[in-house]
C-alpha cells in the first residue's frame, strides 16, 4: 500500500466514523487532522480500513500557530507509526515569508526519521517567487515532502504532494505530484492567514459546500444552479437537491465527483494538458 497518485480526503478526526463512507473507493485515502488524529487513524485500521492513511496535526494552522523552527516532535511520529498511518508526517509550524530558516529547520528534523514526510505549509510567496529556492532546497535534502499553500494568488501547480488543498489538489497531480488531498470542509480546504478576518462568522467551515464539476468549484448548496450529477450518490438528479441533504451526503457527493474527475486524470495520456483544458472550459 503507497500513496500513488492517490487523491486523498482530509478530515477532522472527529469525522472517523464517517470517513471510510468518503474514502471507500480505489485511488483514495484518508487524513486525518488534528492532536487525535493517530487515534483516528488507529481506529479505522481496526474497523478494517485498508487504503492509505496519514494524521496531519496541523500545528501550523489557526492563531495559535507555531513558527516552523519550532522542534518537532519524535513522540508524534512513533504514533502515528504505531497507529498504522501509511507515512507519518512531522507535526511542523508555519514557514513564513522568506523564513528560510524555518523551512531548513523542519527539512533538518525530518532528515534522520527515515520514511517521514515532512510537512511545509508555506506563505504563498514560496510558490511563486520563491518556487525555485523551495525546490532545490527539498530536492537537496531528499526528503519526501507535503506541502500546505496559504491562501493567496493562484500559482502554476508545484509537482509536490499537497496538504489542506481544495481543486488544486488535482491540478498537483496533473503537474506530477506523488499524491494529494483535498479537505472535506471548507477549513480544510485552505491554509488561512493569521491574523484574518472571519467571513460569514459562525459558517465559516461549517457551511455545507458541494462541488461543482462544471465549475471546477465548491459552491454553498444554498446558491446551486440547474446543473445534475452523474455521480453514485446524485444518479443524475440536480445537485439543488443537496440543498436538503445532510452535510454527509453533500460530503459523499463531493468525494464521488472529485473521484471521477480523478478517474479522468489518471486515464489522460498528457496530463499537464487536460487539466489546463479542463480549467479553460470551467
Ligand atoms: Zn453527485
Amino acid at each position: 500500500m503507497d500513496l500513488h497518485e492517490r487523491l486523498l480526503v482530509q478530515v477532522s478526526a472527529r469525522d472517523v466514523y464517517d470517513a471510510v463512507a468518503l474514502a471507500g473507493h480505489p485511488g483514495s485515502g484518508l487524513v486525518f487532522t488534528g492532536q487525535a488524529a493517530h487515534d483516528a487513524v488507529r481506529m479505522v485500521r481496526r474497523i478494517g480500513y485498508d487504503g492509505p492513511l496519514l494524521a496531519d496535526r496541523r500545528r501550523y494552522a489557526g492563531s495559535a500557530r507555531v513558527r516552523g523552527t519550532a522542534a518537532l516532535s519524535p513522540d508524534w511520529i512513533a504514533d502515528q507509526v504505531e497507529a498504522g498511518a501509511t507515512a507519518p508526517l512531522t507535526d511542523s509550524g508555519y514557514i513564513g515569508k522568506g523564513d528560510h530558516e524555518a523551512l531548513h529547520t523542519i527539512l533538518e528534523q525530518a532528515v534522520h526519521w527515515e520514511g517521514t514526510i515532512a510537512v511545509l505549509p508555506v506563505h504563498a510567496r514560496w510558490v511563486i517567487e520563491d518556487r525555485l529556492p523551495l525546490l532545490r532546497t527539498v530536492a537537496d535534502y531528499g526528503v519526501p515532502v507535503a506541502l500546505v499553500v496559504e491562501d493567496g494568488p493562484a500559482y502554476r501547480p508545484v509537482p509536490l504532494p499537497l496538504l489542506s488543498a481544495g481543486i488544486t489538489a488535482l491540478a498537483a497531480l496533473a503537474y506530477g505530484a506523488e499524491w494529494a488531498a483535498i479537505g472535506v470542509r471548507e477549513v480544510l480546504r485552505h491554509l488561512y492567514p493569521e491574523p484574518h478576518e472571519v467571513r460569514g462568522g459562525w459558517r465559516r467551515g461549517g457551511a455545507r459546500n458541494a462541488f461543482v464539476p462544471e465549475l471546477l468549484e465548491f459552491v454553498p448548496v444554498e446558491r446551486l444552479g440547474e446543473g445534475t450529477c452523474g455521480c453514485s450518490t446524485c444518479h443524475g438528479r440536480p445537485l439543488r437537491r443537496l440543498a436538503g441533504a445532510e452535510e454527509l451526503e453533500v460530503n459523499t457527493h463531493n468525494a464521488k465527483a472529485l473521484h471521477r474527475l480523478h478517474n479522468r486524470l489518471l486515464r489522460s495520456t498528457h496530463r499537464e494538458r487536460w487539466w489546463q483544458e479542463l480549467t479553460l472550459t470551467a
